[in-house]
Protein backbone atom coordinates (compact mmCIF):
# COMPACT_ATOMS: atom_id res chain seq x y z
CA UNK A 1 0.00 0.00 0.00
CA UNK A 2 1.61 3.75 -0.94
CA UNK A 3 2.11 5.38 2.06
CA UNK A 4 -0.38 8.80 2.00
CA UNK A 5 2.77 11.18 1.55
CA UNK A 6 4.50 10.62 -1.35
CA UNK A 7 8.64 10.74 -1.21
CA UNK A 8 10.06 14.60 -2.10
CA UNK A 9 11.59 14.66 -5.47
CA UNK A 10 15.20 15.48 -6.00
CA UNK A 11 15.74 16.70 -9.27
CA UNK A 12 19.67 18.39 -8.84
CA UNK A 13 18.19 21.40 -10.91
CA UNK A 14 15.58 22.05 -8.87
CA UNK A 15 17.62 22.02 -5.55
CA UNK A 16 19.94 24.20 -6.83
CA UNK A 17 17.42 26.48 -7.91
CA UNK A 18 16.56 26.68 -4.09
CA UNK A 19 20.08 27.96 -3.02
CA UNK A 20 19.39 31.31 -2.49
CA UNK A 21 22.41 33.84 -2.59
CA UNK A 22 20.73 36.88 -0.44
CA UNK A 23 19.67 34.33 2.63
CA UNK A 24 21.58 34.38 5.46
CA UNK A 25 21.08 30.83 6.53
CA UNK A 26 21.49 30.42 10.26
CA UNK A 27 23.77 27.29 9.61
CA UNK A 28 25.95 25.88 7.13
CA UNK A 29 27.40 22.68 7.30
CA UNK A 30 30.14 21.46 5.13
CA UNK A 31 30.06 17.40 4.24
CA UNK A 32 27.60 15.20 3.84
CA UNK A 33 28.57 12.00 6.12
CA UNK A 34 26.97 10.57 8.98
CA UNK A 35 28.45 13.46 11.24
CA UNK A 36 27.32 16.57 8.80
CA UNK A 37 24.20 14.79 8.08
CA UNK A 38 23.16 14.25 11.35
CA UNK A 39 23.68 17.76 12.47
CA UNK A 40 21.62 18.41 9.54
CA UNK A 41 18.86 16.47 11.06
CA UNK A 42 19.26 18.26 14.57
CA UNK A 43 19.66 21.79 13.46
CA UNK A 44 16.13 21.68 11.04
CA UNK A 45 14.45 20.04 13.19
CA UNK A 46 14.88 22.38 15.85
CA UNK A 47 13.79 24.94 13.26
CA UNK A 48 17.17 26.58 12.13
CA UNK A 49 17.50 27.33 8.42
CA UNK A 50 20.26 24.82 7.32
CA UNK A 51 22.35 24.80 4.14
CA UNK A 52 24.45 21.14 3.63
CA UNK A 53 26.60 21.04 0.90
CA UNK A 54 28.93 17.70 -0.07
CA UNK A 55 31.87 17.77 -2.12
CA UNK A 56 31.19 14.04 -3.81
CA UNK A 57 27.97 11.90 -3.17
CA UNK A 58 26.60 11.75 0.23
CA UNK A 59 28.62 9.31 1.83
CA UNK A 60 31.12 8.90 -0.38
CA UNK A 61 33.77 9.03 2.46
CA UNK A 62 34.21 7.10 5.46
CA UNK A 63 30.40 7.20 6.08
CA UNK A 64 29.45 4.38 3.47
CA UNK A 65 32.78 2.22 4.39
CA UNK A 66 32.05 1.27 8.06
CA UNK A 67 31.84 -2.50 9.31
CA UNK A 68 28.33 -2.04 9.47
CA UNK A 69 28.27 -2.14 13.36
CA UNK A 70 25.80 0.03 15.36
CA UNK A 71 27.68 -0.80 18.64
CA UNK A 72 28.70 0.18 22.40
CA UNK A 73 32.10 -0.76 21.01
CA UNK A 74 33.46 -4.10 22.68
CA UNK A 75 37.20 -3.22 22.56
CA UNK A 76 36.82 0.47 23.93
CA UNK A 77 35.51 -1.35 26.76
CA UNK A 78 38.65 -3.25 27.41
CA UNK A 79 40.65 0.35 27.02
CA UNK A 80 38.55 0.81 30.00
CA UNK A 81 36.72 3.77 28.48
CA UNK A 82 33.38 3.28 30.16
CA UNK A 83 31.80 6.64 29.35
CA UNK A 84 32.26 6.18 25.34
CA UNK A 85 30.55 2.47 25.52
CA UNK A 86 27.53 3.49 28.09
CA UNK A 87 26.89 6.82 25.17
CA UNK A 88 27.36 4.33 22.43
CA UNK A 89 24.87 1.80 23.90
CA UNK A 90 22.57 4.33 24.47
CA UNK A 91 22.42 5.30 21.33
CA UNK A 92 22.43 2.07 19.69
CA UNK A 93 18.98 1.79 21.05
CA UNK A 94 18.07 5.33 19.69
CA UNK A 95 19.31 4.23 15.95
CA UNK A 96 17.90 0.69 16.14
CA UNK A 97 14.33 2.16 16.93
CA UNK A 98 14.03 4.94 14.55
CA UNK A 99 15.48 3.12 11.60
CA UNK A 100 13.94 -0.35 11.90
CA UNK A 101 14.17 -1.07 8.08
CA UNK A 102 18.05 -0.35 7.81
CA UNK A 103 18.95 -1.19 11.35
CA UNK A 104 18.62 -4.58 13.88
CA UNK A 105 19.91 -6.05 16.48
CA UNK A 106 22.63 -9.02 15.48
CA UNK A 107 23.93 -11.72 17.92
CA UNK A 108 28.11 -11.89 17.90
CA UNK A 109 30.04 -15.36 19.28
CA UNK A 110 33.79 -15.22 20.63
CA UNK A 111 34.86 -18.37 20.15
CA UNK A 112 37.59 -19.56 22.80
CA UNK A 113 39.94 -22.44 22.77
CA UNK A 114 40.88 -21.47 26.60
CA UNK A 115 39.14 -21.70 29.71
CA UNK A 116 40.42 -18.63 30.96
CA UNK A 117 39.79 -16.89 27.72
CA UNK A 118 35.98 -17.63 28.35
CA UNK A 119 35.94 -16.51 32.06
CA UNK A 120 37.71 -13.12 30.72
CA UNK A 121 36.07 -12.46 27.70
CA UNK A 122 32.68 -13.71 29.43
CA UNK A 123 32.87 -11.53 32.39
CA UNK A 124 34.07 -8.66 30.33
CA UNK A 125 30.43 -8.97 28.03
CA UNK A 126 28.39 -9.60 31.01
CA UNK A 127 29.97 -5.83 31.94
CA UNK A 128 28.63 -4.30 28.62
CA UNK A 129 25.08 -5.93 29.26
CA UNK A 130 24.89 -4.02 32.65
CA UNK A 131 26.09 -0.62 31.15
CA UNK A 132 23.53 -1.52 28.06
CA UNK A 133 20.88 -1.61 31.02
CA UNK A 134 17.17 -1.29 29.53
CA UNK A 135 18.86 -0.36 26.25
CA UNK A 136 20.03 -4.09 26.08
CA UNK A 137 19.33 -6.23 23.08
CA UNK A 138 19.74 -9.61 24.89
CA UNK A 139 21.60 -11.40 27.38
CA UNK A 140 25.23 -12.45 27.04
CA UNK A 141 25.42 -16.74 27.09
CA UNK A 142 28.65 -19.07 27.69
CA UNK A 143 28.69 -21.23 25.34
CA UNK A 144 29.46 -24.73 24.95
CA UNK A 145 31.71 -25.77 22.22
CA UNK A 146 28.48 -27.71 20.39
CA UNK A 147 26.55 -24.73 20.81
CA UNK A 148 29.35 -22.30 19.50
CA UNK A 149 29.39 -24.80 16.83
CA UNK A 150 25.52 -24.50 15.62
CA UNK A 151 26.19 -20.89 15.75
CA UNK A 152 29.60 -20.56 14.13
CA UNK A 153 29.76 -23.99 11.81
CA UNK A 154 32.90 -23.31 9.85
CA UNK A 155 34.55 -21.87 12.88
CA UNK A 156 38.17 -23.78 13.83
CA UNK A 157 36.60 -26.76 15.61
CA UNK A 158 40.49 -28.15 16.65
CA UNK A 159 40.75 -27.21 20.17
CA UNK A 160 37.59 -24.97 20.91
CA UNK A 161 36.92 -24.93 24.42
CA UNK A 162 33.33 -22.52 24.16
CA UNK A 163 32.11 -19.43 23.48
CA UNK A 164 30.57 -15.97 24.51
CA UNK A 165 27.40 -14.90 22.74
CA UNK A 166 26.65 -11.13 22.81
CA UNK A 167 24.57 -8.51 21.15
CA UNK A 168 25.14 -5.96 19.30
CA UNK A 169 23.57 -3.99 16.42
CA UNK A 170 24.19 -3.47 12.52
CA UNK A 171 22.86 -1.59 9.79
CA UNK A 172 23.51 -0.64 6.33
CA UNK A 173 25.23 2.83 6.52
CA UNK A 174 25.03 4.96 3.52
CA UNK A 175 21.21 4.02 3.38
CA UNK A 176 21.14 5.28 6.75
CA UNK A 177 22.90 8.81 5.45
CA UNK A 178 20.31 8.51 2.55
CA UNK A 179 17.79 8.35 4.95
CA UNK A 180 19.07 11.31 7.03
CA UNK A 181 19.65 13.43 3.93
CA UNK A 182 15.91 12.63 2.98
CA UNK A 183 14.69 13.24 6.64
CA UNK A 184 16.34 16.59 6.97
CA UNK A 185 15.20 17.60 3.55
CA UNK A 186 11.62 16.97 5.21
CA UNK A 187 12.48 18.98 8.27
CA UNK A 188 13.05 21.90 5.63
CA UNK A 189 17.23 21.66 5.33
CA UNK A 190 18.43 21.63 1.68
CA UNK A 191 21.42 19.20 0.92
CA UNK A 192 22.94 19.40 -2.16
CA UNK A 193 25.65 16.74 -3.23
CA UNK A 194 28.31 17.18 -5.66
CA UNK A 195 29.10 21.06 -3.85
CA UNK A 196 32.15 21.20 -3.17
CA UNK A 197 33.03 24.44 -0.36
CA UNK A 198 36.14 25.46 -2.17
CA UNK A 199 36.73 28.58 0.40
CA UNK A 200 35.66 30.33 3.68
CA UNK A 201 34.02 33.70 2.98
CA UNK A 202 34.80 36.28 6.16
CA UNK A 203 33.47 39.74 6.92
CA UNK A 204 34.63 41.79 10.04
CA UNK A 205 37.53 38.69 10.95
CA UNK A 206 34.17 36.50 11.47
CA UNK A 207 33.31 33.18 9.08
CA UNK A 208 30.15 34.06 7.52
CA UNK A 209 29.77 31.85 4.59
CA UNK A 210 31.18 29.56 2.03
CA UNK A 211 32.27 29.49 -1.70
CA UNK A 212 31.11 26.72 -3.41
CA UNK A 213 31.62 25.08 -6.58
CA UNK A 214 29.30 22.73 -8.33
CA UNK A 215 31.26 19.27 -9.23
CA UNK A 216 29.45 19.09 -12.43
CA UNK A 217 29.36 22.91 -14.07
CA UNK A 218 31.78 24.51 -12.24
CA UNK A 219 29.23 26.48 -11.62
CA UNK A 220 30.12 28.67 -8.45
CA UNK A 221 27.69 29.82 -6.05
CA UNK A 222 27.89 31.75 -2.34
CA UNK A 223 26.20 30.95 0.87
CA UNK A 224 25.43 33.16 3.38
CA UNK A 225 25.34 31.51 7.02
CA UNK A 226 25.47 33.09 10.96
CA UNK A 227 27.39 29.52 11.61
CA UNK A 228 29.83 27.67 9.29
CA UNK A 229 30.26 24.09 10.99
CA UNK A 230 33.14 21.93 8.75
CA UNK A 231 32.14 17.97 9.18
CA UNK A 232 34.75 17.20 6.72
CA UNK A 233 36.05 13.78 8.45
CA UNK A 234 39.63 12.91 7.70
CA UNK A 235 39.59 15.99 4.87
CA UNK A 236 38.71 18.55 8.23
CA UNK A 237 42.53 20.38 8.31
CA UNK A 238 41.77 21.33 4.89
CA UNK A 239 39.66 24.09 5.62
CA UNK A 240 40.95 24.73 9.09
CA UNK A 241 44.32 25.53 7.70
CA UNK A 242 42.54 27.66 5.64
CA UNK A 243 40.95 29.28 8.68
CA UNK A 244 44.67 29.87 9.78
CA UNK A 245 45.25 26.80 12.17
CA UNK A 246 48.45 25.03 11.64
CA UNK A 247 48.06 22.18 13.88
CA UNK A 248 46.54 19.12 12.26
CA UNK A 249 43.38 17.72 14.44
CA UNK A 250 43.52 14.29 12.78
CA UNK A 251 45.71 11.62 12.43
CA UNK A 252 43.67 9.29 9.70
CA UNK A 253 44.24 5.26 10.17
CA UNK A 254 42.59 3.19 7.24
CA UNK A 255 40.83 -0.06 7.87
CA UNK A 256 40.46 -2.61 5.09
CA UNK A 257 37.76 -4.79 4.66
CA UNK A 258 37.19 -7.74 2.12
CA UNK A 259 33.79 -9.62 1.27
CA UNK A 260 33.35 -12.68 0.49
CA UNK A 261 30.65 -15.41 -0.26
CA UNK A 262 28.65 -16.74 2.41
CA UNK A 263 29.94 -20.38 2.28
CA UNK A 264 32.74 -19.62 3.86
CA UNK A 265 30.51 -18.25 7.06
CA UNK A 266 27.20 -19.61 7.12
CA UNK A 267 24.57 -18.70 10.11
CA UNK A 268 23.13 -16.39 11.28
CA UNK A 269 25.53 -14.84 14.00
CA UNK A 270 28.51 -12.84 13.64
CA UNK A 271 31.94 -13.80 14.28
CA UNK A 272 34.37 -11.79 16.52
CA UNK A 273 37.97 -12.30 17.55
CA UNK A 274 39.35 -10.00 19.94
CA UNK A 275 42.79 -10.43 19.97
CA UNK A 276 44.64 -10.76 16.87
CA UNK A 277 47.77 -11.92 16.06
CA UNK A 278 48.96 -7.93 16.10
CA UNK A 279 46.45 -7.30 19.36
CA UNK A 280 43.44 -6.11 16.85
CA UNK A 281 39.91 -6.94 16.65
CA UNK A 282 38.35 -8.86 13.30
CA UNK A 283 34.78 -9.64 12.55
CA UNK A 284 33.14 -11.88 10.06
CA UNK A 285 29.67 -10.69 9.54
CA UNK A 286 27.18 -11.54 7.96
CA UNK A 287 25.93 -8.33 5.03
CA UNK A 288 23.27 -8.72 2.61
CA UNK A 289 23.80 -12.33 1.84
CA UNK A 290 27.76 -12.14 2.01
CA UNK A 291 30.48 -11.89 4.52
CA UNK A 292 32.25 -8.74 5.25
CA UNK A 293 35.72 -10.13 7.22
CA UNK A 294 37.80 -6.90 8.43
CA UNK A 295 39.09 -4.80 9.72
CA UNK A 296 43.10 -2.91 9.70
CA UNK A 297 43.88 -0.16 11.29
CA UNK A 298 46.80 1.37 9.64
CA UNK A 299 47.97 4.87 10.13
CA UNK A 300 47.64 6.83 6.65
CA UNK A 301 49.14 10.00 5.89
CA UNK A 302 47.77 10.84 2.34
CA UNK A 303 43.98 11.53 2.02
CA UNK A 304 42.91 9.55 -1.09
CA UNK A 305 38.83 9.95 -1.75
CA UNK A 306 39.80 5.89 -2.96
CA UNK A 307 42.48 4.81 -0.48
CA UNK A 308 44.23 1.37 -1.86
CA UNK A 309 44.39 -1.35 0.41
CA UNK A 310 48.11 -2.31 1.30
CA UNK A 311 49.33 -6.07 0.13
CA UNK A 312 50.12 -6.42 3.67
CA UNK A 313 46.51 -5.92 5.13
CA UNK A 314 45.22 -8.15 2.28
CA UNK A 315 47.03 -10.97 4.03
CA UNK A 316 46.77 -10.25 7.29
CA UNK A 317 42.80 -10.51 7.30
CA UNK A 318 42.97 -13.84 4.69
CA UNK A 319 45.48 -15.25 7.20
CA UNK A 320 44.06 -14.16 10.48
CA UNK A 321 40.87 -15.85 9.23
CA UNK A 322 42.07 -18.45 8.14
CA UNK A 323 42.93 -19.01 11.56
CA UNK A 324 39.09 -19.49 13.18
CA UNK A 325 37.25 -20.79 9.78
CA UNK A 326 37.98 -24.12 8.41
CA UNK A 327 37.41 -23.24 4.73
CA UNK A 328 39.25 -20.42 4.31
CA UNK A 329 38.71 -18.31 1.56
CA UNK A 330 41.78 -17.19 -0.74
CA UNK A 331 42.43 -13.79 -2.64
CA UNK A 332 40.89 -15.99 -5.68
CA UNK A 333 37.42 -15.46 -3.51
CA UNK A 334 37.56 -12.11 -2.78
CA UNK A 335 34.45 -10.59 -4.17
CA UNK A 336 34.73 -6.80 -3.17
CA UNK A 337 37.52 -4.99 -1.22
CA UNK A 338 37.14 -1.39 0.30
CA UNK A 339 39.16 0.80 2.39
CA UNK A 340 37.70 3.38 4.37
CA UNK A 341 39.97 6.12 6.31
CA UNK A 342 39.04 6.70 10.48
CA UNK A 343 38.65 10.67 11.62
CA UNK A 344 41.13 9.80 14.52
CA UNK A 345 41.68 13.06 16.48
CA UNK A 346 45.25 13.70 17.38
CA UNK A 347 45.97 14.10 21.54
CA UNK A 348 47.00 17.32 22.36
CA UNK A 349 50.93 15.55 22.15
CA UNK A 350 51.76 13.59 19.38
CA UNK A 351 51.75 9.89 20.61
CA UNK A 352 53.80 8.42 17.52
CA UNK A 353 51.51 6.53 15.00
CA UNK A 354 50.09 3.90 17.09
CA UNK A 355 46.74 4.95 15.64
CA UNK A 356 44.74 1.76 17.98
CA UNK A 357 45.63 3.98 20.90
CA UNK A 358 44.14 7.33 19.68
CA UNK A 359 40.61 8.74 20.66
CA UNK A 360 37.58 6.85 18.81
CA UNK A 361 35.74 9.90 20.70
CA UNK A 362 34.64 13.36 19.05
CA UNK A 363 35.81 16.47 19.29
CA UNK A 364 33.90 20.06 18.32
CA UNK A 365 36.26 22.79 18.60
CA UNK A 366 35.21 26.93 17.67
CA UNK A 367 38.15 28.74 15.84
CA UNK A 368 39.09 32.10 16.74
CA UNK A 369 37.10 33.22 13.67
CA UNK A 370 34.49 31.24 14.30
CA UNK A 371 34.56 28.23 12.33
CA UNK A 372 33.01 25.14 14.32
CA UNK A 373 34.88 21.84 13.50
CA UNK A 374 33.58 18.41 14.48
CA UNK A 375 35.10 14.82 13.59
CA UNK A 376 35.70 11.75 15.52
CA UNK A 377 33.63 9.31 16.55
CA UNK A 378 31.82 6.71 14.93
CA UNK A 379 28.81 6.03 12.94
CA UNK A 380 26.95 4.80 15.87
CA UNK A 381 26.79 7.99 17.69
CA UNK A 382 25.86 10.20 15.51
CA UNK A 383 22.99 11.88 16.86
CA UNK A 384 24.59 12.65 20.17
CA UNK A 385 27.85 14.65 17.97
CA UNK A 386 25.00 16.40 16.37
CA UNK A 387 23.62 17.67 19.63
CA UNK A 388 27.27 18.53 21.26
CA UNK A 389 27.68 20.46 18.12
CA UNK A 390 24.22 22.54 18.48
CA UNK A 391 25.60 23.00 21.90
CA UNK A 392 28.86 24.46 21.28
CA UNK A 393 27.21 26.99 18.55
CA UNK A 394 24.89 27.98 21.16
CA UNK A 395 27.29 28.33 23.66
CA UNK A 396 29.70 30.72 21.23
CA UNK A 397 26.31 32.71 20.24
CA UNK A 398 26.94 31.34 16.78
CA UNK A 399 23.05 30.94 16.73
CA UNK A 400 19.87 32.46 18.76
CA UNK A 401 18.22 29.90 20.99
CA UNK A 402 15.22 27.40 19.75
CA UNK A 403 14.60 24.76 21.74
CA UNK A 404 15.80 20.82 22.61
CA UNK A 405 16.76 18.44 20.33
CA UNK A 406 13.83 16.25 19.08
CA UNK A 407 16.23 13.36 16.89
CA UNK A 408 16.31 11.41 20.00
CA UNK A 409 12.72 9.91 19.08
CA UNK A 410 12.34 11.01 15.62
CA UNK A 411 12.02 7.82 13.36
CA UNK A 412 13.61 8.56 9.63
CA UNK A 413 12.56 8.54 6.06
CA UNK A 414 10.95 5.04 5.75
CA UNK A 415 11.02 3.85 9.26
CA UNK A 416 9.18 0.62 9.55
CA UNK A 417 9.92 -2.47 11.56
CA UNK A 418 10.55 -5.50 9.77
CA UNK A 419 11.44 -8.77 10.82
CA UNK A 420 11.34 -10.69 7.29
CA UNK A 421 14.83 -9.72 5.90
CA UNK A 422 17.33 -8.73 8.43
CA UNK A 423 20.27 -6.49 6.75
CA UNK A 424 22.64 -9.54 7.50
CA UNK A 425 20.85 -12.18 5.22
CA UNK A 426 19.09 -9.62 2.91
CA UNK A 427 16.76 -11.09 0.37
CA UNK A 428 16.51 -11.81 -3.54
CA UNK A 429 14.38 -8.57 -3.61
CA UNK A 430 15.99 -6.21 -1.39
CA UNK A 431 13.25 -4.12 -0.65
CA UNK A 432 13.07 -4.74 2.78
CA UNK A 433 15.78 -1.70 3.49
CA UNK A 434 12.87 0.79 1.59
CA UNK A 435 10.77 0.26 4.71
CA UNK A 436 7.25 2.08 4.98
CA UNK A 437 8.53 3.33 1.27
CA UNK A 438 8.44 0.11 -0.54
CA UNK A 439 5.26 0.27 -2.51
CA UNK A 440 6.37 3.36 -4.11
CA UNK A 441 9.34 1.29 -5.91
CA UNK A 442 6.74 -1.33 -6.87
CA UNK A 443 4.83 1.20 -8.45
CA UNK A 444 7.79 2.87 -10.71
CA UNK A 445 7.75 1.23 -14.16
CA UNK A 446 10.53 -1.65 -14.35
CA UNK A 447 9.59 -3.05 -11.10
CA UNK A 448 9.66 -6.24 -12.44
CA UNK A 449 12.73 -6.07 -14.70
CA UNK A 450 15.49 -7.00 -12.24
CA UNK A 451 19.23 -5.99 -13.50
CA UNK A 452 20.52 -8.67 -10.78
CA UNK A 453 19.29 -10.08 -7.48
CA UNK A 454 18.34 -7.42 -5.19
CA UNK A 455 18.53 -4.43 -7.83
CA UNK A 456 15.28 -3.38 -10.42
CA UNK A 457 14.98 -0.74 -12.58
CA UNK A 458 12.53 0.84 -10.59
CA UNK A 459 15.16 0.91 -7.49
CA UNK A 460 17.61 2.91 -10.35
CA UNK A 461 14.67 5.12 -11.31
CA UNK A 462 13.63 5.71 -7.53
CA UNK A 463 17.27 6.41 -6.73
CA UNK A 464 17.36 9.18 -9.50
CA UNK A 465 14.22 10.52 -8.56
CA UNK A 466 14.01 10.32 -4.62
CA UNK A 467 17.65 9.48 -3.47
CA UNK A 468 19.62 12.23 -5.20
CA UNK A 469 21.34 9.51 -7.32
CA UNK A 470 23.17 11.13 -10.56
CA UNK A 471 25.97 9.09 -11.69
CA UNK A 472 26.27 4.78 -11.75
CA UNK A 473 27.91 4.79 -8.49
CA UNK A 474 25.87 6.37 -6.35
CA UNK A 475 23.70 3.63 -7.55
CA UNK A 476 25.84 0.72 -7.38
CA UNK A 477 27.65 1.87 -4.66
CA UNK A 478 25.71 3.90 -1.96
CA UNK A 479 21.42 3.08 -3.24
CA UNK A 480 22.12 -0.48 -3.85
CA UNK A 481 25.74 -1.82 -2.36
CA UNK A 482 26.39 -4.10 -5.27
CA UNK A 483 29.65 -2.34 -5.36
CA UNK A 484 30.30 -3.10 -1.82
CA UNK A 485 29.15 -6.73 -2.50
CA UNK A 486 30.58 -7.98 -6.34
CA UNK A 487 32.98 -5.71 -7.91
CA UNK A 488 32.94 -7.53 -11.11
CA UNK A 489 29.18 -7.78 -11.76
CA UNK A 490 28.47 -4.24 -10.47
CA UNK A 491 31.14 -3.56 -13.46
CA UNK A 492 28.98 -5.74 -15.74
CA UNK A 493 25.36 -4.09 -14.70
CA UNK A 494 27.20 -0.54 -15.20
CA UNK A 495 25.98 0.14 -18.97
CA UNK A 496 22.47 -0.80 -18.01
CA UNK A 497 22.29 1.78 -14.62
CA UNK A 498 23.32 4.27 -16.82
CA UNK A 499 21.47 4.21 -19.29
CA UNK A 500 18.30 4.35 -16.60
CA UNK A 501 19.55 7.13 -14.71
CA UNK A 502 20.10 9.11 -18.22
CA UNK A 503 16.60 8.74 -19.06
CA UNK A 504 15.63 10.08 -15.61
CA UNK A 505 18.19 12.73 -15.40
CA UNK A 506 19.49 14.18 -18.29
CA UNK A 507 22.88 13.97 -17.06
CA UNK A 508 26.18 12.29 -17.69
CA UNK A 509 26.26 8.79 -15.41
CA UNK A 510 29.88 8.34 -16.07
CA UNK A 511 29.52 4.67 -16.63
CA UNK A 512 33.10 4.78 -18.04
CA UNK A 513 34.24 6.15 -14.41
CA UNK A 514 32.43 3.65 -12.54
CA UNK A 515 33.77 0.60 -14.31
CA UNK A 516 37.56 2.00 -13.98
CA UNK A 517 36.32 2.23 -9.80
CA UNK A 518 34.84 -1.26 -9.84
CA UNK A 519 38.34 -2.61 -11.20
CA UNK A 520 39.69 -1.11 -7.56
CA UNK A 521 37.24 -2.75 -5.32
CA UNK A 522 39.01 -5.97 -6.95
CA UNK A 523 41.86 -8.15 -6.05
CA UNK A 524 42.39 -8.31 -9.71
CA UNK A 525 43.16 -4.62 -10.30
C1 LIG B 1 37.26 0.92 8.57
C2 LIG B 1 36.24 1.61 9.41
C3 LIG B 1 35.26 0.88 10.06
C4 LIG B 1 34.31 1.54 10.84
N1 LIG B 1 33.32 0.81 11.39
C5 LIG B 1 32.37 1.41 12.14
C6 LIG B 1 31.29 0.64 12.65
O1 LIG B 1 31.16 -0.54 12.41
N2 LIG B 1 30.39 1.30 13.42
C7 LIG B 1 30.49 2.62 13.71
O2 LIG B 1 29.66 3.13 14.46
N3 LIG B 1 31.48 3.40 13.18
C8 LIG B 1 32.41 2.81 12.40
N4 LIG B 1 33.41 3.55 11.83
C9 LIG B 1 33.44 4.99 12.06
C10 LIG B 1 32.48 5.76 11.15
O3 LIG B 1 32.39 5.18 9.88
C11 LIG B 1 32.96 7.21 11.03
O4 LIG B 1 33.15 7.73 12.31
C12 LIG B 1 31.97 8.11 10.29
O5 LIG B 1 31.54 7.51 9.09
C13 LIG B 1 32.63 9.45 10.00
O6 LIG B 1 31.68 10.27 9.35
P1 LIG B 1 32.03 11.74 8.92
O7 LIG B 1 30.80 12.35 8.43
O8 LIG B 1 32.71 12.44 10.06
O9 LIG B 1 33.11 11.59 7.78
P2 LIG B 1 32.87 11.22 6.24
O10 LIG B 1 31.89 10.14 6.09
O11 LIG B 1 34.20 11.00 5.63
O12 LIG B 1 32.21 12.53 5.65
C14 LIG B 1 32.93 13.69 5.36
C15 LIG B 1 32.46 14.18 4.03
O13 LIG B 1 32.97 15.48 3.77
C16 LIG B 1 33.10 15.62 2.37
N5 LIG B 1 33.98 16.74 2.09
C17 LIG B 1 35.33 16.84 2.28
N6 LIG B 1 35.76 18.05 1.90
C18 LIG B 1 34.68 18.74 1.46
C19 LIG B 1 34.50 20.06 0.94
N7 LIG B 1 35.52 20.92 0.79
N8 LIG B 1 33.26 20.45 0.57
C20 LIG B 1 32.19 19.60 0.72
N9 LIG B 1 32.33 18.34 1.21
C21 LIG B 1 33.55 17.92 1.58
C22 LIG B 1 33.65 14.27 1.95
O14 LIG B 1 33.43 14.01 0.58
C23 LIG B 1 32.90 13.31 2.86
O15 LIG B 1 31.76 12.75 2.24
C24 LIG B 1 34.36 2.94 11.01
C25 LIG B 1 35.34 3.68 10.35
C26 LIG B 1 36.27 3.02 9.55
C27 LIG B 1 37.29 3.80 8.82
Amino acid sequence: MLTPVPPSLTRRQDLLGLLDPQTVYDMAIVGGGATGLGLALDAASRGYSVVLVESDDFAKGTSSRSTKLVHGGVRYLAQGNIALVREALHERSNLLRNAPHIAQPLPFVMPTYSWWDKFFYGAGLKMYDALAGKAGLGKTAFLSSDETLHCLPTVQPSGLHGGVKYWDGQFNDSKLALALVRSAALQGALLLNYVRASSLRYAAGKVCGIRCTDALTDQVMDIQARCVVNATGVWVDSLREQDGTVEAMVAPSQGVHIVVDKKFFPGKAALMVPKTADGRVLFAVPWLGKVILGTTDTPRHDLAREPLAFEEEIDFILSESARYLRLAPTRADVKSIWVGLRPLVKPPKEEGDNTKALSREHTVLVSASGLVTVTGGKWTTYRAMAQDVMDKCLESHLIEPKGASVTEHLTLVGAEATDAAPVSIGEPEGLHSYGSEQAWVEALPGHDHWLCDGLSEAMVRFAARYEYAVRVEDVLARRSRLLFLDAQLAAQLAPQVGEILFSETGLEPDVDGFVRLAKQYTLQA
